[in-house]
């Protein structure tokens, strides 16, 4: 850094006056990996800028919306033509319509969706809906996967087989989540049984396909069929956590990837956000006909939003939606995701420091572990004190990934194989002095 002045601490001692923790989300706050969040003040493509003008190459994009990188033309030009109609109306409009349709020719497995305004506020709503048209209260979660922070659903395993989970956040009476069962992911004999005891009385089985906040740990193909054949035996809906994966691993999502092995695969309820708002205030969940006609005003199951399928919002979205579609587009999205992940490996290997990785179009993870985690208790064996040591290495030489050992990386369009050249020079540096 050349200036005197380290404009991002400045800003942060301000912040905190006035914001908890000077953030507006927890993890922005580089409680993980210590030292000064860095406050971004713009951005381009592949990059974004702090406040003391030093570039970043970006593998968060907003925690995976910017699939297209910061200011695709296409998308600008969307957003400025509908922000000069009207900001919000209160009333319908044809834009989505247009947003819902698309969504459904692309995600088949769903007959209607509902435009909400957040991941929380979809996987939240999701729930009561499966509720609601089940006539159940339980519900299924897995360790280590997470919907946003629906009170039901901050909970974390309890200390027994199918005992109820505890909360993980203050506020969270224990009645609350007293129905949500939490189970470890990828353990197919623990969920039999609580099928077999409990299948049902169980309205929904919530789950992140692959899931991106364990870094990135896949579902495996025999335990999602049995997740699948469970939730059909039973009468539970299989609801698939897209947030994070929904445009991003795949077109078609998680489900497609899954529907490769698993013939005629589809998911009952999907929750999705991030992509589909291409960086605005946008979340959707849907299901088939019968079960999305249990929400108001055609149902009893209540559910509403003032800002909900925000006219520019919606632009955004579908203006994202539309060049995401271009021929070959997860083709090279997933080449380079493969290419840092190589990179990585390959340097990392040759200084002797473990390192394993996987990917799915332009969603990565990897573990400085000699094999991929299954379980968020395997994820807990990854020695964080090295992965801080990278981050903070990489951040110092202008490359921004995510401040914490437990989440997924992002790659988009704007990337080019420099720029991940690049990167992996900055980590091969870093891996030389850990
Ligand atoms: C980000 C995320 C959420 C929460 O979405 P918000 O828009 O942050 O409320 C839910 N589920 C998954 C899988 C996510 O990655």
């Amino acid at each position: 850094m050349t200036q005197d002045i380290d404009h991002n601490h400045t800003l942060f001692e301000r912040a905190k006056r006035v914001i908890p923790g000077g953030v507006n989300s927890p993890v922005r706050a580089f409680k993980a990996v210590g030292g000064t969040p860095r406050f971004v003040t713009r951005s381009q493509g592949a990059y974004f800028w702090d406040a003391n003008d030093q570039r970043y190459i970006d593998y968060i994009g907003s925690w995976g919306p910017m699939i297209l990188g910061h200011g695709h033309p296409a998308v600008v030009k969307a957003v400025q033509t509908a922000v000069l109609e009207g900001f919000s109306y209160g009333a319908p409009t044809e834009r989505e319509v247009e947003l819902a349709e698309e969504i459904l020719r692309l995600v088949p497995s769903m007959d209607m969706v509902r435009l909400v305004s957040s991941g929380t506020e979809a996987a939240m709503s999701a729930i009561r809906l499966a509720r609601g048209a089940t006539g159940r209260s339980k519900l299924i979660k897995f360790e280590g996967c997470y919907h946003g922070h629906a009170d039901a659903l901050l909970v974390k395993a309890g200390s027994g087989l199918a005992t109820f989970g505890n909360a993980t956040s203050a506020g969270v009476p224990a009645e609350v989540v007293q129905h949500t069962l939490v189970l470890e992911y990828n353990h197919i004999g623990q969920l039999e049984e609580v099928f077999a005891a409990q299948g049902h009385e169980i309205a929904c089985l919530m789950i992140e396909p692959i899931c991106g906040n364990m870094n990135f740990i896949r579902a495996s193909v025999p335990f999602m069929k049995r997740c699948r054949e469970l939730c059909t035996q039973y009468g539970t809906l299989l609801v698939f956590d897209e947030v994070m994966t929904g445009f991003r691993v795949a077109l078609g999502g998680a489900q497609s990837v899954y529907a490769r092995d698993i013939p005629g695969f589809e998911p009952d309820m999907t929750v999705m956000g991030k992509v589909i708002g291409g960086g605005m205030p946008l979340a959707a969940f849907g299901a088939k006909r019968a079960v999305m006609e249990h929400l108001a005003p055609l149902g009893a199951v209540y559910q509403a939003g003032t800002l909900s399928g925000n006219p520019v919002a919606t632009a955004c979205g579908l203006a994202t939606l539309r060049e995401i579609q271009k021929p070959g587009f997860y083709d090279e999205l997933s080449r380079k995701s493969r290419l840092l992940m190589g990179g990585l490996t390959q340097v990392a290997h040759q200084e002797g420091v473990p390192f394993c990785s996987d990917s799915e179009g332009g969603m990565f993870g990897f573990f400085m572990l000699n094999a991929l985690p299954q379980t968020y208790a395997d994820v807990m064996k990854s020695d964080s004190a090295r992965f801080n040591q990278l981050f903070h290495g990489l951040l110092d030489r202008g490359v921004y990934i995510a401040p914490a050992l437990f989440e997924a990386g992002f790659m988009s369009a704007a990337h080019t194989d420099e720029d991940i050249a690049a990167t992996v020079a900055a980590a091969h540096e870093v891996f030389k002095l850990l």
